[in-house]
């Protein structure tokens, strides 16, 4: 899967790529992460890519022809399953959508600063419009961060253990079992006897039971979800 991700800031993408499963899934093969500096996508002065709002109000507004410059200068080479708008207003990103996004072979991400991006860019070059939750951030970065890895993790071959992306909490719509390891009592703290026993069918049994619980007691709507 390949991934382009345009921002004005491309340098604050630098680290979560750079570690773990993510630097993993780069290194296989698996995923391509584009940054695309907009910046070198302005024919203004001073590399200038924002401007004042019409019709007045505080905060500039990323403008419409370096955007625009851009996104088609990359849709030359690539044609994208999604141009996902990353913005507080758009639809709450969750594990269906990451599953969902996790299908595509290409994505191009477009990160927001200041005021938000011209409006006639989302009319006519934007695709999806995702918010990672209902509170404002300065930028779209750290919120394609978090696309990123949550969709990345998903691509088959990504995880060792591709099973235990399976077992991740809202993946049908429960929340993960509690989990263990050594030691088997720490102070008076005992390992629930049954995790022992070496009986699987009655460990899957237990695990099931207990992601139900936790599911009732913290996200009772996840339940309510399911029966819809
Ligand atoms: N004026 C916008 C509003 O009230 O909806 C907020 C703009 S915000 C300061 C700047 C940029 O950060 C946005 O264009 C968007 O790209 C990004 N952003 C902020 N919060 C976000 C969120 N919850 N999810 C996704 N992106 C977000």
């Amino acid at each position: 899967m390949k991934i382009d991700i345009i921002s004005v800031v491309p340098d604050l993408l630098q680290g979560p790529f750079a570690h773990s499963i993510m630097k993993r899934a780069i290194d296989k093969g698996l995923l391509e992460i584009n940054l695309v500096n907009l910046r070198d996508h302005t024919t203004y002065a001073r590399a200038q890519v924002d401007d004042y709002q019409f019709g007045g109000g505080a905060g500039m507004v990323m403008m419409i022809e370096p955007l625009v410059n851009a996104i088609e200068s990359l849709q030359k080479t690539t044609v994208y399953d999604e141009v996902i708008f990353l913005t507080p207003d758009g639809d709450t990103f969750n594990q269906s959508m990451a599953n969902q996004f996790s299908m595509k072979n290409n994505l191009l991400l477009i990160c927001g600063h200041y005021k938000g991006i011209d409006q006639r860019v989302r009319d006519h070059f934007i695709t999806r419009e995702v918010s990672i939750g209902d509170y404002v951030l300065s930028g779209g970065e750290l919120a394609a961060a978090v696309l990123v890895d949550a969709i990345g993790r998903l691509i088959p071959g990504v995880l060792n253990d591709e099973t235990s992306a399976l077992t991740d909490s809202f993946q049908d719509n429960l929340l993960a079992p509690p989990v263990y390891t050594r030691p088997e009592k720490f102070r008076d703290w005992q390992v629930p006897t049954i995790l022992m026993s070496g009986n699987h069918a009655k460990i899957d049994q237990w695990r099931m039971e207990q992601s139900l619980q936790r599911t009732k007691e913290r996200r009772p709507d996840l339940l309510e979800d399911d029966e819809a």
